[in-house]
């Protein structure tokens, strides 16, 4: 690891220094422009598109675009049109990425038993996004050749793109084949984001509880991003239980605003 500092340096030179602040008041280094990280959240999600299989159930794909269209309708950004794909796999699992695109695969729905539960996990999802995670991750592979030791691990001798790399660092792990997991601190704040986010757009944040005991019950192969990097379900449970306190003025403020409910037609 005696590369990193020279690495580290260059990197920073090149891009100039870029400490900012998370939402919780850490300190992140960011050495990507927004412009430069939508621009990988795009090219990402073309390729995933090209990938997996979407969705014609045109009766899930509407419910799934009714959750997310309401979490990213609360977003202090209003500029930006945030697209939302349903895959079809058993995977449990979901993403957002920057330039705005959700992904939900539709394992994940027999998971997420009602229309709060999908908000909890696109809300904590939009989260990592809103708080720069991703930005965070690609400059964290940028500055330490992470990648070089990761591909090294997962692919043995045969090489990984750049292109790959930075989809593990979006979060995309399934994808590529290695996971490149957020940190405890990132989920953290993806999750105290994100029930704000789910009740501010009018769902009921005490289901993000039920959520994660759901989630807990599946047990096994679950989704990277959603699972085996994510904390304990009873940490996190536990930190959500503490939110509700504050989060549940900002729901009942909101929740008969909300016009349309969303659900699965029958
Ligand atoms: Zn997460």
């Amino acid at each position: 690891m005696k590369s990193i500092p020279a690495l580290l340096l260059s990197a920073l030179i090149l891009s100039g220094c870029a400490t900012h602040q998370s939402p919780t008041g850490r300190g992140q280094t960011l050495l990507f422009s927004s412009q430069e990280i939508n621009q990988m959240g795009d090219a990402s999600f073309e390729q995933i598109k090209k990938q997996e299989k979407m969705s014609k159930d045109s009766k899930l794909v509407t419910y799934v675009d009714c959750v997310a269209n309401r979490v990213t309708q609360v977003l202090p950004d209003k500029s930006l049109k945030w697209d939302v794909v349903v895959f079809e796999s058993e995977q449990v699992n979901a993403f957002a990425l920057p330039g705005g695109h959700i992904g939900v695969y539709t394992g994940l729905l027999k998971v997420a038993e009602n229309e709060d539960q999908l908000a909890t996990v696109i809300g904590h999802e939009v989260a990592h996004v809103l708080a720069h995670h991703s930005n965070e991750q690609v400059s964290r592979v940028q500055m330490t050749g992470l990648g070089m030791q990761l591909a090294d691990a997962a692919l043995g001798a045969g090489g990984v793109s750049n292109k790959d790399l930075y989809m593990a660092a979006l979060g995309l792990g399934t994808q590529v084949g290695f996971i490149l997991p957020y940190g405890r601190e990132q989920e953290n704040e993806a999750d105290i984001m994100g029930v704000e986010l789910m009740a501010r757009a009018g769902f009921d944040p005490s289901q993000s509880m039920l959520l994660w005991q759901n989630m807990a019950k599946v047990g096994g192969e679950q989704g990277p991003e959603l699972l085996s990097t994510h904390p304990s379900h009873g940490h996190r449970i536990d930190d959500l239980s503490q939110m509700q306190a504050q989060v549940m003025p900002l729901y009942l403020a909101s929740k008969n605003k909300v016009k349309n409910r969303c659900q699965i037609a029958k």
